[in-house]
């Protein structure tokens, strides 16, 4: 049955690596087995799929951004891309706190080894990184990756207003995260914070920390409701940390290094489209198999012979294409110190997977008709988990599409007040 299914980029004709393409079976055959009839369950009760977390752990791809030296499955961030957009394809919200958990090994592992920076620096982080590679391969640990606080800081405009006040032994952190995923659910917490020597010492972007927070620490709490409209499966709650101790362990990234990262990495901002590129995948294949009269427990009444279906269907199939094809060139130029033209087309292509989604999820409803929006069957929820994709900070639709036409208009350091 999983042999059935082809991948959403076929190795061959995408010119994958058997690396990448045994990540992309793996993934693929865990989510059809395992996450697919799971699905529907988590997203109707707003459920943390902890059960294919189990799974995750269990087949190694709970590591799949460890590097081989630590043990794990040494993917980078292309491999990673093609390997989540298998498991969006079956549940959402699997892939998007997945890519939460695995942003806290890409960031500190392949992304951080490829930003050349002080030998003893990269030595101890090398050491610090270590503790929680081994958490996650030796006792399947899950981390998470809570910035967003409700200001412009998560748009990467301001400081963070979490603080991490230095002791002896390490930090006190101060702070809350809203649309925190896996709330609840992780054993630690990666925040963004801003270090302070002191009480009262101004808030600056050059003094972000990345800092791992045991979910269990004393001061860490989640509050808030989860009834939202799609994605309910992500548990994104707010949490609050009130004078939590962490010792120097915590540390993820050594000081200062998390706004370099993010100035010279800008692709790492893709890594939440993967689920929504396979939402877009599952939309067009439902919507062939419904034609089909091929949908398991629905009467096989084929509608394809309709000129009406076979346009729409058309239509579907040209914005996957496009989809597709723009995605694929953009994970495939990410590299640290992007030009300009390559940074525009990860704009392009954050831009277009995030709003096709849900273009697709409409489409998909409207030619297959009222019977395919029963919510017996996947395409009500495609349709509301492909919504939440435009919303993602710092990338959102509007972000993009703001920094896309400045970047044409404009040359580096440019203005009209000259
Ligand atoms: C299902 C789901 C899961 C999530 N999980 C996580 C998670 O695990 N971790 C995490 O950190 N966050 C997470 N988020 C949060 C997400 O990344 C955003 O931070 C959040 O949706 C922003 O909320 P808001 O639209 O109310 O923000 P607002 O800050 O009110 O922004 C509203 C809109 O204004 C625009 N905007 C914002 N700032 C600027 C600016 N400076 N200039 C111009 N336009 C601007 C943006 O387009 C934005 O969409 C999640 C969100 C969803 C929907």
């Amino acid at each position: 049955m999983t042999q059935d299914i082809e991948p959403i980029f076929h190795p061959h004709l995408w010119g994958l690596t058997d690396k990448q393409a045994r990540l992309c079976d793996m993934a693929r055959n865990l989510a059809v087995e395992k996450f697919a009839p799971r699905a529907a369950g988590y997203d109707r009760n707003a459920s943390f799929p902890s059960e294919n977390y189990v799974d995750l752990a269990k087949s190694g791809l709970l590591g799949i951004c460890i590097p081989e030296t630590e043990g794990g499955l040494g993917a980078d961030l292309k491999s990673y891309m093609l390997a989540a957009a298998e498991i969006g394809r079956f549940c959402g919200a699997t892939a998007l706190t997945f890519n939460m958990h695995v942003s806290s090994c890409l960031w500190t592992g392949d992304l951080l080894d490829q930003l050349a920076f002080d030998a003893e620096l990269y030595q101890s982080h090398q050491q610090m990184r270590r503790l929680h590679y081994q958490r996650i391969l030796n006792e399947g640990k899950i981390y998470s990756q809570p910035f967003s606080e409700g200001s412009a800081a998560a748009a990467g405009f301001k400081a963070f207003g979490t603080t991490a006040l230095k002791t002896e032994n390490g930090w006190v952190i101060n702070g809350k995260k809203i649309f925190a995923s896996l709330s609840g659910h992780a054993d630690y917490y990666g925040a963004l914070c801003t270090e302070l020597d002191s009480p009262d010492a101004p808030h600056s972007r050059r003094n972000t920390m990345y800092i791992a927070i045991p979910a269990d620490a004393k001061g860490v709490r989640v509050e808030g409701e989860w009834d939202p409209l799609g994605m309910r499966g992500t548990v994104s709650r707010t949490l609050i940390f009130e004078n939590v101790e962490v010792d120097r362990q915590a540390q993820l990234m050594p000081a200062g290094i998390y706004p370099q990262a993010a100035s010279r990495w800008p692709h790492m901002f893709m890594t939440l489209t993967p689920s929504y590129m396979g939402i877009a995948q599952a939309c067009y294949d439902f919507t062939i198999a419904y034609l089909r009269g091929e949908i398991p427990g629905v009467p096989p009444v084929k509608r394809r012979m309709f000129p009406t279906k076979q346009l729409a269907v058309a239509q579907m199939r040209l914005m996957l294409d496009q989809t597709k094809s723009l995605w694929f060139q953009a994970i495939s130029e990410a590299r640290p110190d992007p030009c300009q033209e390559s940074l525009m087309r990860a704009w392009s292509a954050q831009h277009t997977v995030m709003e096709n989604a849900n273009a697709l999820a409409q489409l998909a409803i409207r030619t297959c008709g009222g019977q395919s929006m029963l919510r017996s069957l996947p395409l009500e929820r495609l349709y509301r988990d492909s919504r939440c994709g435009s919303l993602m900070l710092p990338w959102t639709a509007e972000l993009c599409l703001d920094m896309l036409g400045k970047a044409a208009l404009y040359k580096p350091g440019e203005s009209d007040d000259d």
